[in-house]
């Protein structure tokens, strides 16, 4: 991008580092933009629009420009700035934790409504979140939950090091119990009910995904066998002894998985199995008690 004279106002930079972004056929160009630059300038995203005069020094366009260009070889926006906003709050990203979607937000609400229903909000919930990677969902949780506590698990020790950071930075890092092993298979019973998004793109799936996906999440996040169910497989058979009478599991699920993970939860002795979908009308979520114990 040349930085003409011009070039150095934030609204101008932002129009120009979209023209871009569009021609390399990026969907969220005008979003993506007005992002990295912003960061670039150490502003708010609102800025471009609020102030688009503002001038950027020398280093700050330096920066902008390396952030258009990193964009335009595909990295995504959250790889770039090294943060991912879930659930209104900010994660940091490292090379071991998936960037949080917000597919995973419907997982987050699910549990929420389960909550109010149950004991409500400020009930003691001793939950744990299986295979937390960034510990996007145990942390937004905690932060809705004043007085629940979170094991969190994953199998790689740099995801959990990101997710206690995170946990700290929102203010729940004393609640927040990271724990190291294979979703369950370390935990005690008594979860009042258990929470995952675990691993569930099927290898056959691989070359349809996007770049910035498979060359920037971690293949461990992404991939779960010839028919993406195996995290569920290993996750399933785990839950029963873990939970109390009535407590429940919380799956997110790939859209065509509902039916699978639904039979197989039953398999493993699970029941009240429900379906929950997405703002985009996909299903998104099954959850599933252990009532008989
Ligand atoms: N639980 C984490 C999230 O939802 C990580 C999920 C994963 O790595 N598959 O962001």
């Amino acid at each position: 991008m040349s930085a003409g004279p011009d070039d150095r106002r934030i609204g101008a930079l932002c129009r120009e580092a979209r023209a871009r972004l569009v021609a390399a056929g990026v969907e969220t160009a005008a979003l993506d933009a007005r992002l990295l630059v912003a960061a670039a300038a150490g502003v708010e995203p609102v800025v471009p629009l609020t102030d688009p005069d503002r001038e950027l020094t020398d280093e700050e366009l330096a920066r902008a420009l390396s952030h258009i260009a990193r964009r335009l070889a595909g990295e995504p926006v959250g790889r770039i700035l090294g943060l991912r906003e879930f659930w209104g709050l900010t994660f940091a990203l490292s090379c071991d934790v998936l960037e949080p979607r917000p597919d995973t937000e419907r997982l987050v609400e699910a549990v929420l409504d389960w909550c109010a229903g149950a004991q409500g909000r400020e009930h003691p919930y001793r939950f744990a979140d299986l295979g937390t990677g960034s510990g996007a969902i145990a942390i937004a949780l905690l932060s809705e939950l004043p007085n629940a506590v979170a094991v969190a698990t994953d199998m790689a020790p740099g995801a959990l090091a990101t997710a206690r950071d995170n946990a700290v930075r929102n203010g729940v890092g004393e609640r927040f119990l990271p724990c190291l092993g294979d979703f369950a298979s370390m935990l005690a019973p008594g979860m009042d009910f258990l929470v995952s998004n675990p691993p569930y793109i099927s290898l056959t799936e691989e070359s349809q995904l996007s770049r910035e996906v498979r060359d920037h999440d971690p293949r461990a996040a992404l991939f779960a066998g010839e028919d993406g169910l195996d995290a569920y497989r290993v996750i399933l058979p785990q839950t029963r002894a873990l939970l109390g009478r009535f407590a429940p599991l919380f799956l997110e699920i790939g859209a065509s998985q509902a039916g699978a993970v639904s039979e197989m939860a039953r398999s493993a002795g699970l029941e009240d199995i429900q379906v929950f979908q997405d703002l985009a009308g996909q299903d998104r979520v099954v959850r599933a008690a252990c009532v008989a114990k």
